[in-house]
């Protein structure tokens, strides 16, 4: 694997070792640039495999379950947009940081708005915080790349699996 940690989160019983294999080379083809902002749906669909469980998978690889604090693969990060402008307001790395009180930006014309009332202004990005292990003779397959929308805090799919992963109801 290019990502040998990642073998720990195939013991969740909704992996597999094909899906799992499947994101480890993904993750593997994903450029500098880009894997600071790794956007599940671009796995899901690059991949075609279903949408719960690829979720799921990013969610995994960024859990305190599985992972002690300081040594995630991957660390969530939460884009908050103004509602108004759409441009981006601020980031947060814990979805409790995210304000539910109303906060400003930065353009004079706008009203104020409340993050959390604007859960469709929330992008929700994943930052990869290793390299990959490539040995000389691994053959990457290269992914074709499909332009779509980021996932959002307005995701219920995705909201479940991390509420289940944080109170820990035996994902
Ligand atoms: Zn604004």
């Amino acid at each position: 694997m290019y990502f040998p940690k990642l073998e720990i989160i195939k013991t969740n019983k909704y992996m597999n070792d094909y899906l799992v294999n499947k994101f480890d080379s993904w993750l593997a083809t994903q450029s500098e640039m880009y894997s600071d902002y790794l956007n599940p749906f671009s796995f899901i669909q690059e991949s075609n495999i279903d949408k719960k469980l690829g979720l799921l998978v990013f969610a995994l690889a960024a859990s305190e379950e599985y992972f002690t604090a300081t040594d995630p693969l991957l660390k969530i990060k939460y884009l908050v947009d103004c509602p108004n402008c759409l441009n981006n307001y601020k980031t947060y790395f814990d979805r409790k940081e995210i304000p539910n009180t109303y906060v400003g930006c930065e353009t004079e014309e706008c009203d104020d708005f409340n993050p959390s009332q604007h859960p469709e202004r929330i992008n929700i990005f994943f930052e990869r915080l290793e390299k990959p292990i490539i040995k000389d003779d691994d053959a990457l397959q290269i992914y074709e790349k499909v332009d779509v929308s980021p996932l959002t805090y307005a995701d219920e799919d995705f909201e479940k699996c991390m509420w289940k992963l944080e109170e820990k109801k035996g994902l």
